[in-house]
């Protein structure tokens, strides 16, 4: 997304952007996501809930998010919803397919299947796909973010922020289908006891469960709610349909008396039946990346910026270090700032 954006911006500044794809389709993940672009309700609640975080990077969306969403308006997006549907956050949700045409046309010069040599603005989507191979864990994202404009950062001689471990992690069933990311998710954690294959509970999760998900043993684990959860609503489901939807995909559903342990004494486990859910971690966006300032500019060990160099999106680290925040918001925000800067 935020590649596409910064084209946006560029083009309006009177430059002629190109957009190097790597993939056989615009839009990177941004495509495939729940279209959600948010901020927390205040720079302290996004201070508390990414602790590790750059306060600068942080305050940069805080303060231009809603100015970025009008500008998305401007540009013939109209969004699908006004609201978050969550009271800890703000912001809008676009239909994906529709928000990737409409920047697709307005970026002007979109090459697909061209992964960049040379740019003066990376947007390639972090380090997702390869983080999932290396730590052995499923991918919940584009495929084709791999690094590379890290990589090329580093080459340019960008330093790197700290949490290059951390991911936004989601549970999955199984591995599913690019277009079953959002609808296979299984996201009831609060819900439920999670427990690992010894049968140990591995303890409650953040709203957002990216913590959670994020510690599973293994990359793995057993949801185990009763029948008050299954009739708890998550959005504009239930848990009960989130259980079905994980056996729809082929997921490991069962009554939890056929788990290979007894279960733990829990005041979440009070109705039966009992139903067992297996989980596993999926990545859908790295965390750590370049180091940037609140300008875009890629920064040197010694924190000066590297001639030329701009980042922005998931290439870019320090903003939600420590915690989760909305990855769209940092692509709007950051991709727009990453043109401005580069053409001032
Ligand atoms: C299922 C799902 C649901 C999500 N829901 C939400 C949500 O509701 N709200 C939210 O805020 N976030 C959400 N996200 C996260 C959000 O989509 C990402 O944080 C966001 O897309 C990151 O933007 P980006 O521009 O950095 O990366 P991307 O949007 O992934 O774009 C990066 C692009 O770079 C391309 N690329 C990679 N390498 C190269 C190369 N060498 N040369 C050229 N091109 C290259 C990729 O193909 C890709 O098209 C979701 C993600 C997923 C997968």
């Amino acid at each position: 997304m935020a590649g596409l954006v910064a084209a946006v911006r560029a083009r309006e500044f009177g430059a002629a952007p190109v957009v190097l794809e790597k993939g056989n389709r615009p839009g990177g993940s941004m495509l495939l996501s729940s279209g959600v672009v948010w901020r927390h309700n205040s720079l302290w609640d996004f201070r508390a809930e990414c602790p590790d975080g750059d306060l600068d990077l942080q305050r940069r969306i805080i303060e231009e998010l809603d100015t970025a969403l009008d500008w998305l308006e401007s540009l013939g997006v109209e969004p699908v919803a006004r609201e978050t549907g969550n009271p800890l956050t703000v912001g809008r949700r676009y239909d994906t397919r529709i928000l990737t045409d409409v920047l697709v046309r307005a970026a002007g010069d979109v090459r697909l299947e061209e992964p960049f040599h040379e740019a003066q603005i990376l947007a390639t989507g972090g380090f997702g796909a390869r983080l999932a191979r290396q730590r052995g864990l499923l991918l919940r994202a584009n495929e084709w973010s791999e690094g590379d404009g890290l990589e090329y950062g580093v080459v340019r001689g960008a330093s790197l922020t700290d949490g290059l471990d951390q991911f936004y992690g989601r549970a999955l069933p199984r591995g599913v289908d690019e277009s079953d990311y959002v609808s296979a998710a299984q996201i009831y954690a609060r819900h439920a006891v999670v427990l690992d294959d010894e049968g140990f509970d591995l303890g409650e999760a953040a709203w957002h469960e990216s913590d959670l998900v994020q510690r599973l043993p293994g990359g793995q684990a057993w949801y185990v709610v009763d029948a008050r959860a299954l009739r708890q609503p998550v959005q504009e489901r239930t848990v009960a349909d989130l259980v079905d939807a994980a056996r729809a995909a082929g997921g490991d559903v069962r009554p939890a008396a056929e788990l290979p342990f007894a279960l733990p004494e829990s005041p979440k486990l009070v109705e039966p039946p009992f139903v067992a859910v297996r989980v596993l971690a999926a990545v859908t966006h790295t965390i750590g990346g370049l180091r940037i300032d609140e300008h875009a500019r890629v920064l040197d060990e010694d924190r000066r910026p590297v001639a030329g160099l701009h980042a922005a999106g998931a290439d870019a680290g320090g903003i939600f270090t420590g915690g989760y925040g909305s990855g769209l918001a940092a692509a709007l925000v950051y991709g727009r700032i990453a043109a401005e800067t580069a053409l001032s």
